[in-house]
């Protein structure tokens, strides 16, 4: 957070016609007084330009012909715990040498800004930490110009862009059980969000990565991604050196599904006392067994013995789980998954043929987890801070505005 105060130590003569321009801090001001408006509980810093001159944007030229003053006043950072805004006249030259008139450009304020530089900068730090509506409340600032202000600086700040190596595809909801998903991109060495895209289809994804230059896309060795054909097309149209690895996260998940789905029609074809011994089991069945509690694997079991079907689907997830957790490098776990297709297919469970298609489909990005085990994990682990800022910004008004909020609090922007 930006102080008032330079970091290195100084001391002020009270004595000193300089003093008050020494604590304001500003290369381009002399400071002529210092005013307290009681109405408005607001330090008001009287300002004159330092230089007599200004530099014609037109010819370069420098000129000292003033033509025109006009007052302003913008807000910089408080005073004393005092909300305080500068007093200055804006001087109009008129230039000698190519006769235009033009505006003097100032270093601390941006042209049509309301607050200095370094406000603008404390703002959106305090911004990011809390919210705009908190921030403009306690600055007695309109919330528009706030926000005005977060969004102006926060596309600048993620605008940087550095060479990835490990790219993650990820989705999330924009609103809680809505079809609305918006595509994250992140740099899975670094950890964090580098772009947001509104929809996660091909043409979204080819799209962003045409808008990198050859060297950008020539960096990236490996993408992790769900098992979603649209982001894998895209890749391998637009990175075709990059190495595709299906994230185990959501081959699990594929899994779970399938399981689901069967436990759902064994408990609808069930007779009164099976559907009673299933009841409650729904969540047992895709938790990770080493993560049951004694009462929950004792409830399990029960169901289990109950459908025999579903002990036996049990069992091959378990097994499916074993294998990446255990297996130690890429040919153990193309065997170990062989044997467990094998398996599968002679179990004559119809609800795992949608599972096995995709395995098959996606046969070498999920062995590639085997080569270095990354996963595009890095946005499940984010969630909660993103449920945070849903709930935060509630009332977004766009996309853009929460786009930017992802980039700016996931991004380890400093
Ligand atoms: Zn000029």
């Amino acid at each position: 957070m930006l102080d008032s105060i330079a970091n290195s130590s100084w001391f002020v003569n009270a004595d000193d016609p300089q003093a008050l321009t020494r604590l304001l801090d500003l290369a381009e001001f002399t400071v002529s007084g210092v005013e307290y408006d009681a109405r408005l509980d607001c330090m008001i810093v009287l300002c004159q330009p330092v230089w007599d001159v200004a530099l014609c944007p037109n010819c370069q030229q420098l000129s000292t012909h003033v033509h025109q003053y006009h007052r302003r006043v913008v807000r910089d950072l408080a005073w004393v715990g005092r909300p305080c805004a500068l007093e200055f006249s804006v001087r109009r030259f008129k230039c000698a040498h190519c006769r235009r008139p033009f505006t003097e450009v100032l270093e601390a304020i941006s042209p049509h800004g309301r607050c200095t530089r370094r406000y603008e900068q404390q703002l959106f730090e305090r911004c990011r930490d809390t919210t705009i509506q908190a921030v403009s409340r306690q600055e007695q600032l309109g919330y528009k110009l706030v926000e005005g202000i977060y969004y102006r600086l926060a596309a600048r700040h993620v605008a940087v862009t550095r060479p990835v190596r490990r790219l993650g595809l990820d989705e999330i909801a924009l609103k809680k059980g809505h079809a609305d998903f918006v595509l994250i991109l992140s740099d899975l060495e670094r950890s964090q969000i580098i772009a947001v895209l509104p929809e996660r289809n091909k043409e979204a994804l080819e799209a962003y990565l045409d808008s990198w230059d050859a060297a950008q896309r020539d960096a990236i060795e490996e993408v992790a991604m769900d098992l979603w054909l649209p982001y894998r097309l895209a890749v391998e149209a637009k990175l075709p050196s990059a190495r595709i690895n299906g994230d185990r996260f959501h081959v699990m998940k594929n899994l779970n599904d399938c399981v689901t789905t069967a436990r759902r029609m064994i408990q609808r074809q069930a007779d009164a006392p099976t559907k009673q011994q299933l009841k409650g089991c729904r969540w047992l069945l895709v938790k990770n067994q080493d993560n049951l509690t004694d009462a929950e694997r004792c409830k399990l079991e029960q169901a289990l013995r109950a459908s025999p079907m579903l002990a036996q689907l049990h069992q091959l997830k378990e097994q499916f789980r074993a294998i990446f957790e255990t297996a130690a490098d890429r040919t153990a776990a193309a065997s170990q998954l062989q044997t467990w297709i094998a398996t599968a297919e002679s179990s004559g469970l119809q609800h795992l043929a949608p599972f096995l298609t995709t395995l098959r489909n996606w046969w070498e990005p999920i062995l590639n987890y085997f080569n270095d085990h990354i996963t595009s994990g890095l946005v499940e682990g984010l969630n909660n801070k993103v449920k945070l800022i849903k709930r935060r910004a509630y009332g977004f008004r766009n996309f853009e505005h929460f786009r930017l909020r992802l980039l700016v609090e996931c991004h380890g922007v400093a």
